[in-house]
């Protein structure tokens, strides 16, 4: 992939999370504790944990005009993530996410995708620069589709790398599976690209094989704890990941898709990004929080050594 700069096209939200020992029925309040504020968003989360792990990034993304917004991009440039391309969008609200979570641990949570919408073709044009001089362009699906095409296609157009995390998970056209180098499901975002339930290796070699034949060369399946199933050149393997005492695995898959950037950025071999990126991964699920528990390069480093 060559050594160079990562562009991140995302999404940033502002998750707002109350506990309650019950869910409100219609019509009814609850009395709820623990409320919190978390940076989220999977575009924000990757790009977190690309800074944090040591990519040389900038984020294409949009906040509302709003004090979270602005609070959102401090933060952000904190992870050492060039905000210049994120801007604060005038007369919208900064993406929201509400939870409840209750003493089950289950959540509902209704999203606002605010000033997320605009993230549009035509605001993307104003950092066309950004693509063309990249290695990588990492894109997740949380920002309108056409952005993501258009990016992808200006990325090919310049030799820039598309790695694709296609999450949620949601059919896409075979125009923009044509356009990505390395996509990297779950097994359900797997199955909805493929058709393919993947409880088995061999189920996961015939997922990657429909969308090696929609000519993606690199098809990793991430298994939770049991790793990923990688598939390059109809050569599928799985890498296992680390064993680890597993707290939370908001945002694995994030931290999972920020690191391995960093890592093929530096020009570690395929298999050696992928264990840097399962340390990062595995550092994550021990803590609790979706950006709150993504990792510093040297905790990967001291994870590995
Ligand atoms: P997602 O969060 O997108 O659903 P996965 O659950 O497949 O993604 O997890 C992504 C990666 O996170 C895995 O490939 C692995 O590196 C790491 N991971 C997830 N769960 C665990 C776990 N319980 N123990 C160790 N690593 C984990």
């Amino acid at each position: 992939m060559g050594k160079g700069k990562l562009v991140v096209l995302g999404s940033i939200n502002a998750d707002h999370i109350l506990n309650v020992r019950q869910f409100p029925q219609p019509g009814e309040t609850v009395i709820g504790s623990q409320y919190n504020v978390a940076f989220g968003g999977k575009g924000a989360n990757q790009a977190v944990a690309a800074g944090r792990s040591g990519a040389d990034i900038s984020f294409i993304a949009c906040v509302g005009s709003d004090d979270i917004g602005e609070r959102i991009r401090k933060q952000l440039a904190s992870d050492h993530i060039d905000t210049r391309p994120v801007e604060a969008i005038a007369n919208m609200t900064t993406g929201v996410a509400l939870i409840f979570v209750n003493a089950e641990a289950e959540n509902v949570i209704g999203i606002d995708a605010g000033a997320n919408k605009a993230l549009t073709p035509a605001y993307l044009d104003r950092y066309q620069q950004q693509i063309v001089e990249a290695s990588a362009l990492l894109m997740q699906l949380e920002s309108p589709l056409e952005s993501v095409i258009a990016a992808a296609h200006l990325a090919r157009q310049h030799n820039t790398q598309v790695i694709l995390n296609p999450a949620p998970a949601c059919e896409l056209p075979d125009t923009l599976l044509s356009l990505v180098d390395i996509i990297t499901p779950n097994e359900t975002e797997a199955e909805k690209l493929t058709g393919v339930k993947v409880t088995s290796e061999d189920d996961a070699a015939r997922a990657a094989q429909i969308l090696h034949d929609k000519g993606i060369a690199t098809v990793m399946i991430t298994l939770g704890s049991k790793g990923v199933w990688l598939s390059q050149q109809g050569q599928g393997k799985n890498i296992p990941g680390f064993k680890v005492k597993a707290v939370d695995t908001i945002a694995a898959g994030d931290t999972f898709n920020g690191a391995l950037v960093t890592a093929l950025l530096e020009e570690k071999p395929m298999d050696a990004a992928v264990r840097f990126a399962h340390a990062a991964a595995a550092i994550a699920v021990t803590r609790a929080g979706a950006q709150a528990s993504v990792p510093w390069r040297h905790e990967i480093d001291d994870f590995l050594a």
